[in-house]
């Protein structure tokens, strides 16, 4: 029998992160050398007093039902949370847990949209954003922030592109894919056009907060823009920070009745997030947290070197990047150059097919992150690994020749 899917799913897009990730997965299990630098998430462990916070649960019981919007100490950690480290205040009826932060911002959409709704998302973003509202029947909205603007929302676009259907805009910052970071200024802009256009709602994605570079510290839009407080959704989890990618719990704070409107999604769906995963967040949240600084510093040092290999190159320019653990490179410059084995590089795609299929490096093009001709390179990999895959890449770029 052939399934028919649901019209919802028309619009939403294979992933092309997930597509190329298995590529490089099949090679690799073919024996082949692969260095894999699409993927994102920390290369560190889950620290142990989590670890043993999580066995703790499963030994002392705590595997039953939580409530659907999460146990009470899990949102009461996450409050506490948001009170010391971003001087946010909320309830507990103003906080949700749920299956990373993923699901937070998947439930955010499906309450709010209706079909037509508009949702402005700055590009390059995050690739699932363009395809979660697109599931939740709304129309993403996309706003080009090319390199040239450090890739940051400009208000003045901004101002243009909201009409009365808009619903939210999206902000991510430190941003995946390109680490950059909106500093207080740049946040305030944005929030003058936004006072203006009180229906517009702002889904603020937090989750690489604690993986900023150089000193900066980070700056929500609440903390320079405290009016907008009824109508921000900040999203935030513990994969990045504490290395818990597989633990599946994100969390999300904001007006009380949008959060009840994303529980009773939640309540429809998954229920609730993992009570193991929920009790070792509280100790997450709770516990130590000087391993942000030492490992913020470890991919400094790897930005550094990713950066100080492949900006000297020909044909790739980039910034270097603020936060997270993601380089951006533009790589215009190798479009229309010819392969030793006499492929031209046409876009981003065949610039990350070619490294693979050739060099053996796994990269993701531009393209997935809604902004050609560029590819996002993961730093979350070994120093030995980096400097391999740099040779590699640069290797390869000195074999190209000329246009065909
Ligand atoms: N937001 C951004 C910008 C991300 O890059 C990711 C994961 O890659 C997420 C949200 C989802 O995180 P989680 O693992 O908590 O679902």
């Amino acid at each position: 029998m052939q399934i028919k899917t649901a019209n919802r799913l028309n619009a939403v897009r294979p992933s092309s992160i997930l597509g190329l990730v298995q590529k490089a997965k099949s090679m690799a299990a073919q024996g082949l050398p692969i260095i894999d630098l699409g993927i994102g998430e920390p290369d560190f462990d889950t620290p142990d007093h989590i670890q043993m916070a999580g066995k703790l649960a499963v030994s002392y019981g705590k595997t039953k039902y939580t409530p659907v919007p999460g146990s009470i100490e899990t949102r009461q950690a996450i409050m506490r949370k948001f009170e010391r480290e971003n001087r946010l205040t909320y309830t507990a009826d103003e906080v949700t847990v749920t299956g990373g932060a993923k699901q937070a911002i998947y439930n955010a959409l499906m309450a709010t949209l209706s079909p037509g709704d508009e949702v402005i998302i700055p590009a390059p973003y995050w690739s699932s954003y363009p395809d979660m509202v697109a599931l939740a029947e709304g129309t993403p909205v996309i706003l080009d922030c090319p390199q040239e603007q450090r890739f940051l929302l400009n208000p003045e676009r901004l101002e243009k592109a909201i009409t009365p259907k808009t619903r939210w805009l999206i902000l991510n910052s430190p941003s995946n894919p390109t680490g950059n970071i909106y500093r207080s200024k740049d946040l305030r802009a944005i929030a003058e056009v936004l006072n203006r256009h009180p229906h517009v709602m702002v889904l603020s994605d937090d989750i690489y907060e604690h993986l900023m570079f150089d000193g900066l510290t980070f700056c929500s839009i609440l903390n320079v823009a405290p009016e907008l407080q009824d109508r921000v959704l900040v999203v935030n989890g513990v994969s990045k920070a504490f290395a818990m990618t597989g633990w599946r719990l994100g969390y999300a704070a904001g007006p009380k009745d949008l959060i009840k409107a994303m529980n009773t999604v939640q309540g429809q769906s998954t229920s609730h997030a993992s009570s193991i995963a929920q009790a070792a967040t509280v100790a997450a949240l709770d516990g130590p947290t000087d391993f942000f600084a030492t490992r913020a510093a470890s991919f400094q040092e790897r930005r550094d070197l990713v950066v100080n290999a492949l900006g000297i190159l020909e044909g790739i320019e980039m910034l270097r990047p603020e936060g997270a653990f993601y380089v951006f490179p533009r790589c215009a410059g190798l479009l229309g150059k010819l392969t030793p084995k006499g492929k031209t590089l046409k876009t981003d795609v065949d610039v990350c097919d070619w490294l693979l299929d050739d060099h053996y490096v796994s990269c993701v093009p531009g393209a997935a992150f809604g902004l050609s001709p560029q590819i996002r390179i993961s730093t979350a990999s070994s120093k030995d690994n980096l400097q391999e895959a740099c040779k590699r890449i640069t290797t390869a770029v000195k074999s190209l020749k000329g246009a065909s």
